[in-house]
């Protein structure tokens, strides 16, 4: 490696070059040890999708298997019910600003953001968590992804890992598990050996949340803000009515619905008419008989009827030694990058699965 990608590498890890010569993780021996095999990465979601973007820098070879046929996991979004993007999972950026930078390893990122109701998270304007990674991760790695590729079993005993699909298996020489919790929980990747006994009771006691979102356009913003519930006690979960627009450059009134875990399934097991007509109840009753009079047109989003996703999210309540254990690369060959993978530092976040990416990426070559 010459001095040029030395430095490249030290700053793509967010190490400081001044203190390089220093710090373990940029030694010497950091660098004659550097992983040169081949990685596959199953998932592209923002954690796959960010792990992908870093080794991709680094020159390591890779690919990505994604279950489904478009990237983005839960930051999805609808297109075409506003004149805005409407997030359908992900919506808030849950940190400083300066995290997309981060993310992309790039200073000169430049994304329109706006605070909120919530200060101080912040929201995109006019656009979403998808559009950040279509327009600074995605290019760089898009020939890398295969779509459609549901991966069933990752055996990691012999000196390459298989990971097998339907139809194919694959060989390399560390695998990047990027799906959601769920899937691992109820079964749908086979490991071989299984996973060490920590590991497995991590994932099995781990309370992953139902997840929902809804957005229902009206005639006229009777709601002004929206309505936030007193979820109890809070490690139920979450429940909010708040105004989608707010910070947007839109001319429609548009309600949304977020709510996480127990709340969530008040409305996970409704389906059609029968959920517009709940939700409009709700909102009658909170708001003086405005909603149904008012109503124009809604979207839902279940995401415990995602194929690929299963459930909201790992609850924010979570006890951190668990979520350590999560975490945890196993025999230098199996590693965990995505939303829960983390340090249990903070929440289940497209932020902190970027980060956790980031961990196992300097984990792998180091
Ligand atoms: C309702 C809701 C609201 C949220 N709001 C926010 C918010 O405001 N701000 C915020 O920062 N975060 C929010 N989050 C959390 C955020 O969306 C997640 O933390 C983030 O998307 C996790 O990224 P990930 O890459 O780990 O997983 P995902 O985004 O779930 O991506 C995982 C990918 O793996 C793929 N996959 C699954 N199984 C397989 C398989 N067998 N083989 C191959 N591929 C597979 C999936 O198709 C998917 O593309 C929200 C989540 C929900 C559900």
């Amino acid at each position: 490696m010459n001095r040029k990608d030395f430095l490249k590498l030290c700053g793509i890890l967010g190490v400081g070059i001044p203190a390089q010569a220093a710090i373990s993780g940029c030694s010497k021996d950091f660098v004659t040890t550097k992983f040169s095999g081949k990685v596959i990465i199953i998932g592209a979601g923002p954690g796959g999708m960010s792990a992908a973007y870093l080794l991709q820098q680094l020159g390591v070879d890779y690919e990505v298997l994604e279950a489904s046929n478009h990237v983005g996991g839960r930051i999805r979004t609808d297109d075409s019910f506003a004149d805005f993007p409407i997030p359908l999972g992900a919506e808030w950026l849950e940190t400083e600003v300066g995290v997309l930078q981060d993310i992309v390893n790039d200073a000169s990122v430049d994304v329109q953001v706006t605070t909120t109701f919530d200060n101080p998270d912040f929201k995109f304007v006019n656009s979403s968590w998808l559009d950040f990674f279509e327009s600074y991760i995605l290019p760089s790695i898009a020939d890398k992804i295969q779509f459609n590729k549901v991966v069933t079993s990752i055996e990691y005993g012999d000196a390459k890992v298989k990971i097998g699909t339907k139809d194919n298996t694959y060989e390399s020489d560390a695998v990047f598990v990027s799906v959601p919790l769920k899937v691992l929980q109820d079964g749908h990747i086979s490991f071989t050996p299984t996973l060490p006994s920590y590991k497995t009771k991590a994932i099995q006691e781990a309370e992953i949340w139902s997840g929902f979102k809804a957005f229902i356009e009206f005639k006229s913003d009777f709601y002004g803000d929206g309505h936030s519930f007193d979820i109890q006690p809070e490690t139920d979960g979450q429940k909010l009515y708040y105004d989608a627009t707010f910070g947007q450059a839109s001319t429609k009134n548009i309600l949304g619905l977020f709510t996480i875990g127990k709340p969530a399934e008040d409305y996970t097991n409704l389906q059609g008419d029968v959920l517009r007509d709940y939700i409009l109840k709700e909102l009658d009753g909170l708001f003086d008989n405005k909603a149904t009079p008012n109503y124009v047109n809604h979207i839902v989003q279940n995401w415990n009827d995602e194929p690929f996703i299963q459930g909201g999210y790992l609850s924010d309540h979570a006890d951190w030694k668990l979520v350590r254990d999560l975490g945890k690369s196993i025999d230098n060959k199996v590693f965990f990058a995505g939303g829960p993978y983390s340090d249990g530092n903070d929440w289940v976040s497209v932020h902190v699965a970027a980060a956790s990416a980031k961990t196992a990426v300097e984990a792998l070559v180091s």
